[in-house]
């Protein structure tokens, strides 16, 4: 089977772009070091026309494909599983910005460009992409798609799938669904595309997108608060939100042992502020003038520290020093990554259940595992939380990892759907949490889902193994 199908696919894409030999740990291997898999072959197309072909030859040898963009995922979604069976499929190659359209405020790309790619060329047609995140200078736009990124914006632009106005897919018979409409209406039917976004490579392979632009941002003020405790970031944040309204458009919070992770690996990064139990970063961006937004912040920092809700700010004195902060807030999971392998949950809640969620499930997490630590941090903005558990100090990380994970997760994961919020806020399901998805997602959910897998994929050609299993 394996050299008929390497054939057919040298013809799909080219000798050169069939990689089966030599060192493919960068496609192989995931970003946290966690899943190592081994593929058949790593395909590298550059155009639909050539992923469609590829689809094809797969489905026709009874191979199956996994899709990666810049292999940033968390969740183990994008490498090949161990059996040397699954054909690699990159889309790296597939890196042009196509078109941007100004009257209509949009872009579309190729679904392997660089997500700082889409940034730099919407800011040099003079517009803001606003979809940000830490792994901006490698994850591209396809798998943010694919995954439903969130990131730094949410507040006030939303996830990708808010941005998003069309795709360009190809369907797991290697057809070319072409849906790249930059419409803003479209009620013909079926939303095709919101079935594609969040599927994890899983019901089609994404080769282009048309995606919302913005006015660039004026007015923009950036800034670090202390608190005294996380009810205290949860009322800033009503504070804000009542005070700044849609100007209000970052609130990151971070745990004082989260930025002593990062002060440990980067001392070179600046301590913006003493020690604080909590911080929060705050960013604004409204259509004032410098002048007027700077005031109005100040004014709302000032009403803070008068009720207590904050005990100490700084604001960012130039784009550099803005930069810095968001730097400080960007390198702690990068930080953590350095410290070694955790049990990572990345959790959404009702901004209104999450002080209480913290502190009760710190106690039985602290009960649980005497001496292990919860590296919090996230986008309290958007009620979602990367809220990690490390062991102890002195204890090898990966055997913790291996001992513990369930067990943490049935703590956490259970408090979380008790109060009503969801186990995978914005890295997907991955191969991580397949089985977690079955306990805990609504059973009729779930029988939709499988029908859905079944229809547009019944061979299990796409991502086999992965969200759900048919
Ligand atoms: P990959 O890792 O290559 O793939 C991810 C999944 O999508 C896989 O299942 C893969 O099969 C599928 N896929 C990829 N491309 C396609 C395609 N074209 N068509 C169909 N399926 C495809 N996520 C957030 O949401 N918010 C954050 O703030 C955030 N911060 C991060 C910070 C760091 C340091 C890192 C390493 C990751 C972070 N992530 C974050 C995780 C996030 O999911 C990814 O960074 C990004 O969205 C994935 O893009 P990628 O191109 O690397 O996809
Ligand atoms: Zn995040």
């Amino acid at each position: 089977m394996s050299t008929a199908l390497l054939e057919a696919l040298r013809g799909a894409v080219g000798d050169t772009q069939v990689l089966c030999d030599g060192d493919l740990s960068r496609y192989e291997l995931d970003w946290r070091r966690r899943w190592r898999g081994r593929a058949l072959a790593v395909v590298r197309p550059a155009s639909a026309g050539e992923v469609a072909a590829v689809v094809r030859a797969c489905a026709a040898h009874g191979a199956s494909i996994v899709p990666q963009g810049g292999n940033t995922g968390l969740v183990g979604g994008g490498v090949p599983d161990d059996s040397g069976r699954q054909v690699l499929l990159s889309l790296q190659r597939l890196n042009r910005v196509r078109a941007i359209d100004a009257a209509n405020a949009t872009l579309t790309a190729d679904a392997g460009c660089v997500l700082q790619a889409v940034q730099q060329a919407a800011a040099d047609a003079g517009f803001l992409f606003p979809l940000s995140l830490a792994a901006e200078g490698s994850c591209t736009l396809g798998g943010n798609l694919a995954t439903n990124a969130g990131g730094t914006q949410v507040l006030r632009f939303g996830n990708a799938r808010e941005l998003c106005l069309g795709l360009e897919v190809v369907t797991a018979h290697g057809e070319i669904w072409n849906g790249l409409s930059g419409l803003r209406k479209d009620n013909t039917g079926y939303d095709l595309r919101d079935l594609m976004i969040g599927s994890e490579g899983t019901l089609g392979i994404i080769t282009a997108a048309t995606m919302k632009l913005f006015a660039l941002p004026v007015g923009r003020v950036t800034a670090f608060a202390a608190c005294a405790g996380l009810p205290q970031c949860v009322q800033l944040l009503q504070l804000a939100r009542d005070r700044l309204g849609a100007a209000l458009t970052g609130f990151e919070v971070m745990e004082s042992f989260a930025l002593e992770l990062v002060a440990r690996h980067y001392p070179q990064l600046p301590r913006p502020l003493p020690d604080a139990p909590w911080t929060v970063l705050m960013e604004t961006g409204d259509a004032d003038d410098d002048a007027a937004a700077r005031q109005r912040f100040e004014a709302l920092m000032q009403a803070a520290l008068e009720r207590d809700i904050v005990t100490d700010v700084v604001v960012a004195e130039s784009l550099a020093q803005a930069r810095a902060l968001w730097h400080v807030r960007e390198s702690i999971p990068l930080a953590q990554a350095e410290d070694g392998p955790n049990i990572k949950h990345d959790i959404a809640l009702p901004v209104s259940a999450i002080a209480d969620f913290v502190a009760t499930t710190d106690a039985a997490l602290k009960t649980a595992f005497p001496g292990a630590r919860v590296v919090n941090f996230g986008h309290l903005g958007d009620g979602n939380l990367h809220y990690n558990l490390q062991g102890p100090a002195g204890v090898a990380p990966q055997a913790f990892l291996e001992q513990h994970e369930h067990k943490a997760n049935a703590i956490v994961y259970d408090a979380v759907v008790a109060r009503g919020g969801s186990i995978s806020a914005e890295h997907g399901i991955g191969a991580l949490k397949r089985d977690e998805l079955v306990l805990r997602k609504d059973p009729v959910a779930l029988t939709m889902m499988r029908a859905i897998k079944q229809a547009l994929d019944p061979k299990g050609t796409l991502n086999p193994g992965r969200v759900v299993q048919p």
